[in-house]
């Protein structure tokens, strides 16, 4: 059994958990402890607020502890994927924030680009290594991953902007495939499991 955690302090947990329950030989652990974080094999980080979470993260001291031990695992090749806010706070930098959050991958996301009026909206791109066609991609506030270095492999664009990218163990996208019925991408973070 592959224990992938997902990150419960705020956000769309649920639907993460509900998706990894649909992968054989995977059980979904929602993790808010350090403790917690231990017992898992990998870590998706939702979508929610970043300015929120990161705030637990830094000014909680079981939050500190928690990302304390994120910090130093993903360093010794963790496989974590952030969705949305998750990837805002892997990224090394955001374009319009102070705010660093686990600051551990070498990407630059500009927060809620898409203005107000285009909110939220679906699409459909294809994603590097995903067969199967495209890729239906819903954007809620999204980011967009404004800059990366080059260790980084993009994956998927939307506009000629980045959607998706991936850094050895680390997995970034700006949308939700967690509200989807596509399972695709939560398959492909699995599998970076058993290239450790
Ligand atoms: N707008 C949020 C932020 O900047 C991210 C939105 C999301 O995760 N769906 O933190």
């Amino acid at each position: 059994m592959k224990r992938i955690g997902v990150l419960a302090l705020q956000g769309g947990v649920a639907e993460h958990a509900d998706m990894l329950k649909r992968i054989p030989d995977v059980e979904p652990v929602l993790v808010k402890t350090a403790e917690e974080l231990e017992a898992t094999d990998a870590l998706i980080i939702p979508g929610g607020e970043s300015t929120a979470v990161g705030t637990i993260l830094t000014h909680d001291s079981r939050g500190q502890a928690l990302r304390d031990l994120l910090v130093s695992r993903i360093r010794q090749g963790f496989p974590v994927w952030g969705t949305c806010m998750g990837a805002i706070l892997l990224a090394r930098n955001i374009r319009n924030d102070h705010r660093r959050h686990l600051a551990v991958m070498d990407i630059e996301v500009h927060r809620n680009a898409y203005g107000s009026q285009l909110d939220s909206f679906t699409v459909s791109e294809p994603i590097l290594g995903l067969d199967g066609g495209p890729f239906p991609m819903v954007f809620i506030r999204a980011p967009v991953i404004s800059e990366v270095g080059p260790g980084v492999q993009v994956l998927a664009r939307h506009k000629g902007q980045i959607v998706a990218c991936r850094q050895d163990n680390l997995l970034a996208s700006t949308f939700h495939p967690e509200l989807t019925e596509d399972d695709r991408f939560h398959r492909y973070f699995v599998s970076f499991l058993q290239i450790k």
